[in-house]
């Protein structure tokens, strides 16, 4: 089964995709980490995409589909994946029903987490990430054990260059426009499942399993 995830930048798609791939046992497709990983390994599509990324814009729907239709050809996501991040437009949302009727897949659920706009600053102000490994925390809600240093592998954690305020302002705005239309479109076809974004990870995991059923 086909999951999207949609909600604000800070709603938490991020924590809800990688619980739900191993819950699932489906793969997590990330396009954010997708183009992180692009940008780290510095190459062309990387280089293209730093500033669009770093400023908090939206990449093109040119890239991101090209970027999508290579995934979602692989063998691996053939029963099913966790899509966190994409589509984002509705054109994106368009490209990908073209997609699937060519795979003959259809979307499962569309997942959307509900979370007021002074919860979302506060989250995405607190968080920190890690550059080596990329996990996440947040100096409230989640800290590491040892103040500004990662669990995982010790490194320093960072302030996502597009985590900064003026930058998470542009994300927002890019959300309004461009993204939230995306839960009517789907909304029309009974697809969407609204979920309480600001619930304990886990309870809304649950949650999520017991309406789907899985
Ligand atoms: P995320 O980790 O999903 O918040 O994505 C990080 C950044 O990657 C976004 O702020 C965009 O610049 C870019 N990005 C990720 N997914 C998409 C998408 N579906 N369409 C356009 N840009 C995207
Ligand atoms: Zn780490």
């Amino acid at each position: 089964m086909i999951l999207i995830l949609l909600g604000p930048p800070g709603a938490g798609k991020g924590t809800q995709a990688k619980l739900l791939s191993s819950a699932l046992a489906v793969p997590h497709v990330s396009t954010g980490d997708m183009f992180r990983d692009h940008k780290a390994r510095g190459t062309e599509l990387g280089l293209q995409i730093q500033a669009i990324m770093d400023r908090g814009g939206l990449v093109t729907d040119e890239i991101t589909n090209g970027l999508v239709d290579d995934r979602l050809g692989r063998p691996d996501v053939a029963a099913g994946c966790i899509l966190d991040g994409y589509p984002r437009t509705v054109g994106q949302a368009e490209h990908l029903d073209r997609l699937l009727a060519r795979l003959g897949r259809p979307i499962g659920r569309v997942l959307s987490y509900e979370v007021s706009e002074e919860a979302l600053v506060e989250r995405i102000g607190g968080r920190r990430s890690c550059p080596t490994c990329g996990a996440v925390y947040h100096v409230v809600q989640n800290p590491p054990r040892r103040i500004g240093i990662c669990d995982r592998d010790g490194a320093s954690l960072v302030l996502r260059e597009d985590d900064r305020p003026e930058n998470v302002r542009r994300r927002m705005a890019e959300y309004v426009i461009k993204t939230a239309p995306l839960k009517a479109f789907y909304g029309a076809r009974g697809q969407v499942l609204e979920l309480d974004g600001l619930d304990a990870p886990d309870r809304i995991l649950a949650e999520t399993r017991r309406r789907l059923g899985a």
